[in-house]
């Protein structure tokens, strides 16, 4: 690894738009349905990683948590634990 990780700020924050769901070709809306996307925005233990590490924007990060939830009452997706 890179062992100046982490002192550039540029490490952390987002380049240019990297926000999935703003993209060009993007789904219009984050679908709750979609396990297989809303999945990748988890770590292992069934908890949703923070915006800054996905790149989304804040109104896709909010689209995203409510699809999480609403996925999780519907038990589509765990609420914690491995699966
Ligand atoms: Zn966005």
């Amino acid at each position: 690894m890179n062992p100046n990780y982490g002192k550039d700020k540029d490490d952390f924050h987002m380049v240019g738009g990297r926000c999935r769901y703003c993209a060009k070709n993007a789904p219009a809306v984050v679908d709750y349905k979609d396990i297989n996307t809303l999945q990748k925005f988890m770590s292992p233990q069934g908890k949703l990683f923070d915006r800054k590490r996905l790149g989304n924007c804040a109104k896709h990060q909010r689209a995203i948590a409510r699809a999480v939830k609403r996925a999780r009452f519907l038990a589509l997706l765990r609420y914690s634990g491995k699966q």
